[in-house]
């Protein structure tokens, strides 16, 4: 087949003409109930929280550019955020199951496994997944659950995924990874063996900081249908218009990352050579610890990137509040470039404990304007 390459699934897959009107765009769906010619027979809709037709093309888009085909089993389940996702993982477990989180996990799901699993018997602990013996010292005879991310927030290490789902399943644990940084047009999780994956689509699935939204992928028929039969029994969905937000979105998904990845590529070698500039952590640059394993496990090194300046906290706080066109603000992944300050912003709930992050670290999520303008205002605002 030709048509299930990545550009054509992310416009076609899930997306037929609507059968009553032709319509080339899937409709907004706003509906909470659907009516049956009898009792129990009906089109396969009855009530929007179990199913959705907006949500169900997403879900099929979505699944598709992971690699599960519609028929192949497993699927997608679309959530109302990506901690939503991360929480519906949690009701896989049953009390005493430990979970193994990055020590450099996302703030959110760090604080929902460690104040909030916690409280329901999950046992929890971090480790170094960035080797092979940090990974072999995290995990337990009751390790359940393998949470990774890579690249991780806001340094950008890499974990080899072949390296951690080798290790998982000599203990019969599963393997979670947040795409949610490098997107299916970058990394594909479940080839290298991943049981599930799991994205925040409010950043660049969405890609237009317009959206809150989240998705659990996997090809395994069991799991998906437990994941589904646990959303609609707990709620956490997306409406049918953030749903198709995030639809229209991943339709561009594809050539929107390639110049994600351009511009970062460029800014990263402009601060690398910047005496102003300290140290610069983007997986593309040959000074990156996770380089030669994003090389082969990566399609691209994303529009992430982080640096200290050589002046400090006092310009790293200077630095962020002068740039024009990156805003200072909090989330990731849109067209626009955001700036921010992670130890006084995203990662602050961090401050104290092992994922705190260098004060003077300005982190970027690098847009698709202009590169040149992006690099002036860089330039700029170094001062
Ligand atoms: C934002 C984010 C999340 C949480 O997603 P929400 O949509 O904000 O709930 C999880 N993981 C990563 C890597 C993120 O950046």
């Amino acid at each position: 087949m030709t048509e299930d390459r990545f550009e054509t699934l992310a416009i076609h897959a899930g997306q037929e003409p609507d059968p009553t009107t032709g319509a080339a765009v899937v409709p907004i769906y706003a509906t909470s109930t659907y009516v049956q010619e009898a009792p129990g027979v009906h089109k396969g809709y009855e009530y929007s929280r179990t199913d959705n037709p907006t949500r169900t093309a997403l879900q099929i888009q979505l699944a598709a550019l992971e690699g599960v085909d519609a028929g192949s089993g497993g699927g997608c389940v679309a959530t109302s955020s990506g901690l939503a996702a991360t929480a519906l993982i949690g009701y896989l477990l049953k009390p005493g199951d430990h979970i193994v989180l990055p020590d450099d996990a996302y703030g959110g799901t760090f604080r929902l496994v460690a104040q909030v699993l916690s409280l329901h018997g999950i046992e929890w602990s971090v480790g170094d997944l960035t080797s092979a013996e940090g990974i072999a010292g995290a995990l337990r005879p009751k390790t359940k659950l393998v949470w990774v991310e890579t690249p991780t927030n806001p340094v950008l290490r890499i974990v080899d995924l072949d390296l951690v789902v080798a290790a998982a399943r000599s203990v019969g644990a599963m393997v979670v990874v947040d795409n949610t940084f490098a997107t299916p047009y970058l990394q594909q999780p479940l080839a290298h063996g991943a049981d599930m994956v799991v994205h925040s689509s409010t950043k660049y699935l969405g890609g237009h900081s317009d959206t809150v939204g989240g998705a659990i992928i996997t090809n395994n028929e069991e799991l998906h249908q437990r994941l589904r039969y646990l959303q609609n029994a707990t709620g956490p969905i997306p409406g049918p218009f953030d749903s198709y937000l995030v639809l229209r979105g991943v339709k561009t998904l594809g050539v929107r990352m390639d110049r994600h990845c351009e511009n970062a590529t460029a800014i990263a070698a402009f601060l690398e050579g910047d005496p102003r500039v300290n140290h610069v952590w983007y997986p593309g640059l040959a000074s990156h610890p996770g380089h030669e394993v994003a090389l082969d496990q990566m399609f691209g090194f994303g529009g992430m990137l982080s640096f200290t300046p050589t002046g400090g906290v006092d310009a790293a706080n200077d630095i962020v509040t002068r740039t024009r066109l990156f805003f200072l603000a909090e989330s990731l992944g849109g067209v626009e470039s955001l700036i921010e300050l992670p130890a006084v912003m995203t990662h602050a709930s961090v401050a104290g404990t092992e994922l705190e992050v260098p004060p003077s670290l300005v982190r970027l999520s690098v847009g698709i304007e202009h590169v040149d303008d992006l690099i002036s205002d860089l330039d700029r605002a170094l001062g």
